[in-house]
C-alpha cells in the first residue's frame, strides 16, 4: 500500500534551481546540456517564429527602395535609410523614441506573458535552436550525442564533429555577412567577396559577428541567458501574480512516482507526475520546472509539449505543466478568468504609454519638413566694409535635403529695413545630401546705428513650397 503524502499548496517563487546552501565557484566548468528533441504545439510555434525572424533578418537587406537598399544604416555617410525614411544624425531623437517604444513593448509583453520574447524571438534562443537542429541532424538526438561525446577521439567522432563545426561556421559567416549588409550595401559586399576585394574592416566585422554567433549559439548557449543577458536579471521585477508563466501544477502532480499505465493513480494516492524527467531532458536551459519558476526559464514551452505527450500516453488530462498565472494555478481559474486578468492597471499603463509614443512618433514623422536649414554667422569676420559704401555680414547656411529627389532652395532675409542679399539666393541640393553655402547680407553704411540687429532667414523649397525660418543677427560696427 503506497503512503499518501499531502502536498501543501505551493506559491511559485522565482528562484535558482541550484541549491542555495551549495558553494558554486564562478569558474566551475558547467556540465553540458543535451536537450532532447520534442514535437508539439510550442515547438511548432518556436519554428514558426524562427522562420519569420530569419526571413526578415536575411531578406530585409536585399529589398530595394527607389534604386537603393531599402534598409541601410550607412554609418560612413551618416545616413540611416529605413524604407521611405532617410534619417540624419540630427534625427537621433527618432531612433531614441523607436528604442523606447521597443523597450516598452518588451515590458508590456513581459507583464502579460512573461519571457515570451526569450523563448520565441530572442536571437540567442533562435540561433541556439537552429544550431541544435544542425547538431541533431549530424550527431543524432540526445542519447546519440551523449554517446558520441563520451567516445574516444577517432575517425567517426572526428568526421561528425568536423561536419557539425563546418555547418555551424558556414551558417555563422552567412549571418555575419548579412549583419554587415545592414551597414554597408549588401550587393557591393557580395561583389567584393566574389572578387576577393573585401576591405580589412569588412572582413573584420563579418568574422566578428560570425564568430559571435558561432560562440554564443554553439557553445555558450544557455550561459548567455543565465549570466550575460541583463533582461534575465530584471524581468522578474516585471512579473506579478497575473503574468503568464510556465507552471507545474504541484497540487495535481504530487506525490510524483513512476508507475505502470494500468495502475489507478487516484486509488494509490499518487499525483499525475510519473517522474519520467522528460520535461527536464527537453529543457534547453537544463532546469526542472517542477521545482518552481526559476529565473533561468525562458518560457519556451518545450516542457509543456514534453509533459503533454506523456499525459497523452498515460491517458491523463493534458496541462500538468502549462502556461498559466500564479493566481490561475492557486485559485483554479479557467482560461477565460486568466485572460480577463490581463487588462490590469500596469498593462493598461504600458499600453497607454506605448500608444502615446507611437502616435507621437508617427505624427512627428508626418509633419517632418523635407529639408533642414542651419544658419550661422561667419565667426571669422564679424562685419566688414564692402564696395559701394556698404557694410556686409557673411553667413554660412547648411541645407539638408532629406528627400530622395534633387531640390532647389530660395533664401530671403527680412527683419532689417534696407538690408539685402549680395550673393546667390538659389541653391540646388542633391537627393539625401547636405550643402554648405555662404550668403552675404549688406546694408548701406550709416543707415542704422551701431549695434546687433535680429534678422530672419526664410528658406523656401522651390519644389514643395515648404518654408523653414531661422533667426540670426546682423552686426553693425
Ligand atoms: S522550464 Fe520549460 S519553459 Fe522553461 S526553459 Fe525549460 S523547457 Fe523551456
Ligand atoms: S514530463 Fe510531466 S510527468 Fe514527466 S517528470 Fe515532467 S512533469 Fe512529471
Amino acid at each position: 500500500m503506497t503512503t499518501v503524502i499531502k502536498t501543501p499548496k505551493k506559491v511559485i517563487p522565482i528562484v535558482s534551481d541550484e541549491s542555495s546552501d551549495k558553494f558554486i565557484s564562478m569558474y566551475e566548468a558547467q556540465s553540458k546540456i543535451y536537450p532532447r528533441n520534442i514535437s508539439g504545439k510550442f515547438k511548432n510555434w518556436r519554428w514558426i517564429m524562427i522562420w519569420i525572424t530569419q526571413i526578415v533578418f536575411y531578406g530585409t537587406p536585399w529589398l530595394m527602395w527607389n534604386d537603393r537598399q531599402a534598409m541601410l544604416l550607412d554609418v560612413s555617410t551618416h545616413r540611416f535609410y529605413i524604407f521611405g525614411l532617410v534619417l540624419y544624425p540630427q534625427d537621433l531623437i527618432y531612433l531614441a523614441v523607436i528604442l523606447i517604444i521597443s523597450a516598452l513593448t518588451l515590458f508590456l509583453f513581459t507583464a502579460v506573458a512573461g519571457r515570451l520574447w526569450c523563448g520565441f524571438s530572442c536571437p540567442q534562443s533562435v540561433y541556439t535552436e537552429i544550431f541544435l537542429w544542425m547538431e541533431r541532424k549530424i550527431e543524432g538526438d540526445r542519447a546519440a550525442r551523449m554517446r558520441l561525446d563520451s567516445m574516444k577521439f577517432g575517425v567517426r567522432k572526428f568526421h561528425k564533429k568536423f561536419l557539425k563545426h563546418a555547418a555551424w561556421i558556414s551558417f555563422s559567416m552567412v549571418t555575419g555577412f548579412t549583419f554587415l549588409g545592414y551597414f554597408s550595401p549588401i550587393r557591393d559586399l557580395l561583389d567584393s567577396i566574389i572578387q576577393y576585394r573585401l576591405s580589412s574592416w569588412e572582413t573584420f566585422w563579418i568574422c566578428f559577428y560570425g564568430f559571435a554567433t558561432y560562440g554564443n549559439a554553439g557553445f555558450l548557449r544557455e550561459q548567455v541567458c543565465k549570466h550575460m543577458c541583463p533582461y534575465a536579471r530584471f524581468q522578474s521585477a516585471m512579473f506579478d501574480n497575473d503574468t503568464l508563466i510556465v507552471t507545474y501544477d504541484q497540487e495535481r502532480g504530487e506525490p510524483r512516482s513512476g508507475r505502470s499505465r494500468s495502475i489507478n493513480a487516484k486509488k494509490e494516492g499518487l499525483g499525475d507526475c510519473i517522474d519520467c524527467s522528460f520535461c527536464v531532458q527537453v529543457c534547453p536551459v537544463g532546469i526542472d520546472i517542477r521545482n518552481g519558476l526559476q529565473y533561468e526559464c525562458i518560457s519556451c514551452g518545450l516542457c509543456v509539449d514534453a509533459c503533454n505527450s506523456i499525459m497523452d500516453k498515460m491517458q491523463y488530462p493534458r496541462g500538468l505543466i502549462r502556461f498559466s498565472t500564479q493566481n490561475g494555478v492557486e485559485k483554479h481559474w479557467s482560461k477565460y478568468e486568466i485572460i480577463q486578468k490581463i487588462l490590469r492597471p500596469r498593462v493598461l499603463i504600458y499600453s497607454g504609454l506605448l500608444l502615446l509614443l507611437s502616435l507621437g512618433l508617427v505624427f512627428s514623422l508626418t509633419i517632418r519638413p523635407s529639408f533642414k536649414v542651419d544658419v550661422n554667422r561667419d565667426r571669422g569676420v564679424m562685419s566688414r566694409l564692402a564696395p559701394g559704401g556698404m557694410v556686409e555680414n557673411v553667413y554660412q547656411i547648411q541645407f539638408t535635403n532629406v528627400t530622395e529627389s534633387q531640390q532647389t532652395y530660395r533664401v530671403s532675409v527680412s527683419g532689417l529695413k534696407g538690408a539685402s542679399t549680395a550673393s546667390d539666393t538659389e541653391f540646388m541640393v542633391y537627393p539625401a545630401s547636405e550643402r554648405l553655402v555662404a550668403i552675404s547680407l549688406q546694408i548701406a553704411d550709416g543707415s542704422i546705428r551701431k549695434g546687433i540687429y535680429p534678422v530672419m532667414f526664410d528658406v523656401e523649397s522651390v519644389n514643395s513650397k515648404e518654408h523653414v525660418k531661422q533667426k540670426s543677427s546682423f552686426y553693425m560696427p
